[in-house]
Formats: structure tokens, sequence, C-alpha cells
């Protein structure tokens, strides 16, 4: 209140009834009055004190504040020019209000194009690239981001530099129009993923299209198929090329596949599609053509192609292709169908003896079926070990005696009754059991032959996978060992299928076997395309002349000639001679006056069971069932 009317209020308190001033309660308030403000002025003096000091402390920290921002700004500055990524930020009418160094390094700009200020559309101008296709249109920023941010989009740019880099650009459009953006280079990742699509679509040794890939491309011929065209799929797979790398090792494997891959290229030609479904196993798709009359020359053409030695370093190999072939819609008209169908001409392509073509047909389904059956037998025969041997002997022609047996498996099935050898040794051999199986016979027979006259030797077939996919060497000499019988009263019989296999891998093993005393027979000679070339490559102990040779030799010249021819052959190499199949006493005869060294056969005896063993050598000169007459 202002001091004139304090003064007025004072006065007219101090008023009395008759209207008269009292000087003495005048006096009394304005002294009261003169107290309160003293004290008021002593409070501001305070105040004002304090305020004073309180301004100084505030100046202090406000010039710490100011260095505190100072040292936030270079920070911020070090921060931006050192981030990996690029920033930049525009504002509404789209000027450039701040960057960092890496920005400019990115879209190739100079520290004059980025002076703020520039438009967006100056730096696109200047930059060394252009927008890319791949941009996407912009997405509403999180759902959970505040109000603000609710407002704002994301937008993803990308950009193709012209030196081959990518940029991509996440730009933050805010609601005012501004914009912040993060830039990055991308093109590393993008050929990293490029590269792991690549890779999920095609087998990294060769490059083809893979199994995947493959099915896509039968789905997509299938679906454009017209009316009136045929698709034929041809299923190929090497044969044997497990004993390759088995003997040359996996990496020169590889490298053989890779040449086996670029000679099917070649044949299949860039109007096929070609692709590799696993180890040694290829796919061709063949649309739009004439079929079966392209897919069979197609076929020839590889077989052609693949019919030269392969290379490796110093070494050549030999390699042959089986193929199973469905042409749609005749054999399916799903990828499913058509590759289950190619695969089972394939199967049959095998078993018919490899090396060929086979068009799928209707019937070879229920027979795949049968096989299948009948591998799921022997699979578990050999885990329950139906397996018997049963004897033939050896009859040595100047001696007059059984000089050996030979062993001949039987599988003696719960339900089947006995399997003959030829009704499930190929299959053996082409699934692989033939491996554990003959690892068996090996041991069985050894053991078997220790029972026996020591005089007395023990003949066993080997097939080939023996030699490329088991130690044979170890094999033979644990069963030897297992039975303390000597190397010298067995005999291996090999097939000349078994040199064809690989004969570089064979022989060693063979060499090795000879060396610790163990005899090699070579079994139904003559059968083969080039018995009379393996001749020469290997010292056999023995030759077995194939019982086909003897059934005629009583009544044909001819077969009696050939006979005499094989048996001074194997005279002049130094080779026992044995042949196989004598069923009559006139083969036998005949056969004794051409000095043969040893028969085997139906009329000395047919294989018998090892309990008959013992029976068979203790006949009179053990000629067997049938007396063996005199000379
Ligand atoms: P192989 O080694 O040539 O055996 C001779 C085959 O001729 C045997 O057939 C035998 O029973 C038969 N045979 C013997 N004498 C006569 C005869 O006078 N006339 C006729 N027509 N046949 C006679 P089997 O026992 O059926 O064996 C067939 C083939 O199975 C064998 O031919 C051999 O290649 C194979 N084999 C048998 N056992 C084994 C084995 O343990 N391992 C391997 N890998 N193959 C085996
Ligand atoms: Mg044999
Ligand atoms: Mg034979």
């Amino acid at each position: 209140m202002k001091a004139e009317a304090l003064f007025w209020q004072q006065c007219s308190q101090a008023v009395t009834a008759d209207g008269s001033v009292d000087a003495q309660r005048l006096m009394e308030l304005v002294i009261a009055t003169y107290r309160v403000h003293e004290s008021d002025y002593d409070q501001i003096e305070r105040s004002a004190e304090t305020l004073l000091k309180e301004n100084q402390a505030l100046r202090g920290n406000m010039s710490a504040l100011s260095q505190a921002f100072d040292g936030q700004q270079r920070l911020f500055e070090i921060i931006l020019n050192n981030l990996p990524l690029g920033l930049s930020v525009f504002d509404a009418d789209q000027r450039l209000t701040l960057s960092n160094i890496r920005f400019g390094q990115l879209f190739g700009l100079t520290q004059d194009d980025m002076t703020p200020g520039a438009t967006i559309d100056d730096l696109i101008d200047k930059m060394r690239g252009a927008e890319g296709t791949s941009a996407r249109p912009g997405r509403r920023a999180g759902r959970h981001s505040s109000a603000a941010a609710n407002s704002s989009s994301i937008r993803r740019r990308e950009w193709l530099m012209d030196d081959g880099r990518i940029i991509q650009s996440m730009v933050t459009i805010l609601a005012d129009g501004s914009n912040i953006a993060i830039h990055a280079d991308i093109s590393e990742d993008r050929e990293a993923a490029e590269r792991i699509t690549f890779l999920a679509h095609h087998d990294p040794l060769t490059g083809l299209p893979n199994r995947i890939h493959f099915r896509q491309q039968v789905d997509a011929a299938l679906a454009a198929r017209k009316p009136d065209e045929q698709i034929a799929l041809v299923h190929l797979n090497l044969d044997r090329f497990k004993s390759i790398n088995n003997m040359m090792g996996v990496s020169a494997g590889d490298k053989i596949l890779q040449q086996v891959a670029e000679r099917i290229r070649a044949s299949a030609g860039s109007e096929n599609t070609l692709a590799r479904l696993g180890s040694d196993e290829f796919a061709i798709l063949q649309t739009g053509r004439q079929q079966p009359w392209n897919v069979t020359a197609l076929a020839e053409q590889i077989r052609r192609e693949l019919s030269d030695l392969f290379r490796h370093g110093e070494k050549q190999v030999e390699l042959s292709v089986s193929m199973g072939i469905a042409v749609a819609p005749g054999d399916g008209e799903e990828t499913d169908i058509l590759l289950k169908h190619a695969g089972v001409a394939l199967s049959h392509a095998k078993a018919d003896g490899r090396k060929r073509e086979r068009f799928f047909a209707g019937e070879m389904e229920a027979q795949m079926q049968l096989r299948h059956a009948l591998e799921a037998d022997l699979r578990a025969a050999v885990e329950k070990e139906e397996f018997e041997l049963h004897y033939q002997p050896l009859y040595d022609l100047s001696q007059r005696r059984i000089c050996g047996f030979e062993a001949l498996i039987r599988w003696n099935h719960p339900i089947r009754g006995r399997v003959a050898p030829m009704d499930f040794i190929p299959l053996a051999e082409e699934v692989g059991l033939i491996v554990d199986i003959g690892r068996w016979v090996l041991r069985r027979a050894c053991n078997d032959a220790a029972e026996w006259p020591e005089d007395i030797k023990v003949a066993v077939n080997v097939s080939a996978m023996q030699f490329s996919s088991s130690d044979l060497t170890r094999d033979v000499g644990e069963a030897l060992a297992a039975a303390s019988l000597s190397p010298s009263r067995l005999e291996l019989e090999i097939t000349e299928s078994v040199l064809m296999e690989n004969l570089s891998e064979v022989l060693p093993i063979l060499h090795a076997l000879k060396e610790r005393d163990i005899r090699i027979s070579m079994d139904d000679f003559g059968t083969g395309y080039s018995s009379l070339s393996y001749l020469s490559s290997f010292p056999f102990d023995k030759i077995k002349i194939d019982k086909s040779f003897v059934n005629d030799i009583a009544n044909n010249k001819e077969a009696h000639a050939i006979m005499h021819a094989i048996i001074l052959l194997g005279d002049a190499l130094g080779m026992r001679v044995t042949v196989e199949g004598v069923e009559t006493a006139a083969q036998l005869a005949l056969l004794e006056c051409e000095e043969c060294d040893e028969i085997q056969g139906y009329h000395i005896s047919p294989p018998r069971p090892v309990r008959d063993v013992p029976h068979l050598l203790s006949l009179p000169e053990n000629g067997g069932e049938t007396q063996i007459p005199r000379r």
C-alpha cells in the first residue's frame, strides 16, 4: 500500500467520536507501522544477500555448462564423422541441415556439395549413381512409438552407384516433412545374400542346379507343357563311382566329378536342363522334342562323351554311366512321379548289368517292389546270419582225389526257403551288403577248412566290391588268423568283372595276397569279353574254365577244340586249369585225355553241407557219388 493511502488509513483510524483526530492514537499507529516495515527491511536485506550469493553460484554454473556444451558439441562432431554409416538431415523444404563425412563418401559428394541448404535434388544430380529399382514404399513406424514418432514413416531407398556399389538409405520422414536418413554400403551383404540363394539352389562342386532347383524346373516345365508336347527326364548314375573315391581319394573323385559334369553339360547342350542330384547322380530335363527318339540320341551322346578316359594327374580312370528315362505325360504328369519312375528305370538299368539306359515301363514298379522286399530281407539275413556254406569238391585228376572244396553260399530264408546265390548275390553287390556277407563267408570257410585234412584247400568267391569297399587283405588275414589256417590252403576266386571294375586298384591287392601265399584263381574263364587280356595282367595260380565250355565237348568238335586250346594256354602260362560243370563220365574222360588238372561238377558231387565233407573225403578214391572210371 502506498504511504499516502496508508497515512490516510491511519488518520481515519485515529478519529474520535466527536470528529477530532486523537494525536496520541495516530502516533501509536504510525510507530507500529514503522516497526513492521523495519523488520521487513531486515528480511529484504538478508534476502538480497542470499540472492547475490546465488547469483554468483549461477554465474559459475553457467560457465561450467557452457564448457560442457562445447565439449558435447565436439564429441557429437567426432561421433558424427566417424560413424560407419552416412547420416543426413533435411528440413521440411528438403534442404540439407546436417550430414557427416561418410554420407559424402558413400555418394561421391564433395564437402562443397554438402553445404547446409543444398536441396535433395541438387545432391541427387551430383552423386555418382542413380536410384535402384528395389526401393520399397514407405511403411509406418512402429506401433508402440510416441505420438510424434507415430506420425513419422520409414522409407527404404536403394542406390546403384557407378562403381557397382549398392547404397541403402533408411529415411525417417517426420511429421513436419523433414527427414533423417542413415545410409549404408550393402554391396557385400547383397553379394553374400545372392551367394546364399545361389548355393541353396546349386551344387557348389559343379555349379549345376541341385535337386531342389531341378524339381522347380521340372514343375515349371510340366506346368507349361502343351498338350502334344512330351518331356523326358533322364536320371543318370555313374557306375561304381565309389571305388574311384576309395582308390584315389575324395578330392580326386571331386575333380573327376567336375569333368563328368562338364562332359554331360556339353552333351546336353544349352537347350536341356542339367542338374546334379547327389554325389554321382545327375539328371537332365528335355522339353519340346519328339520322344523317345531325341532322348535316346541324348543318352547315346552322353555315353560317347563319357567313354573317353578321365585324367587326374598321372592317373587315368574309365567310367561308365547307367540311365533311367521317364517321359511325360505317359510315365507321369507330376514331378514326383516322373522322378520316381526315372529312378525305377535307373535301378533296372543297374540291375541289368549297368552301362545302359532303360525307359520306364509299368511292370518295373512291381519288380522294384519285389526287389525292395528282397533287399529288406537280405539286410535282416545278414543280422540274423541266415546263411550257410555248401562245399563242392575240386577233384585232382592226376592224383584221382579231392584236393579241395569251393565254398558256395546258401541263404535259408524262413519263408522264401533256400535262395540260390545268383538270386541274391547281384543284389547284395549292388546295395553293398556283399562286403559283410563276403567277410562272413571268409571267416566261416576258413573255420570249416581248419577241421579238414592239411592237404585239402578251400576256395572262396570274392566280389569286386570287397576290393573297393573293404580292406580285403586285412579281412583275409583276420579270417585265417581266427581259424589258425595256413594261407596256402586258401584260394580266392575272382571273376573278370572284378578286374574290369578297376584293374589298377585290384592288382596291388592281388599281389599283396599272393605274397602272403594265398592262391588266386580266375573264375568263369571265357565268359567275359577280355578274359585273355586279363590273364596277362596277373600271374593267376589257377584258371577255372566256365561250365558253358564243357557242355558240348563230348559231341561237338569245335567245343572240344576250344577247350583243348584253353587247357594248353593255361599250361603255357604255368597256371593250373580247372574245368567247371563236369556232369558226365564222358566229359570227364575227355578232360582226362586233355590232361586237365582239376574238375568240378555234379559228376563228382553237387555242393554239399559242411557236415558231408568228411563223408565225401572218405569215399573210395574219394571219387564222389559216381565212381570215376579209370583211364
Ligand atoms: P561259381 O563260383 O562259378 O560257382 C559254381 C557254380 O556252378 C555253383 O553255383 C555250382 O553249384 C554250380 N555248379 C557246380 N557244378 C555244376 C554242374 O555240374 N552243372 C551245373 N549246371 N552247375 C554246376 P551256385 O552255387 O548256384 O553259385 C553260383 C555263383 O554264385 C557262383 O558261381 C559264384 O559266382 C556265386 N557265389 C556263390 N557263393 C558265393 C559267395 O560266397 N560269394 C560270392 N561273391 N559269390 C558267390
Ligand atoms: Mg567260383
Ligand atoms: Mg565259376
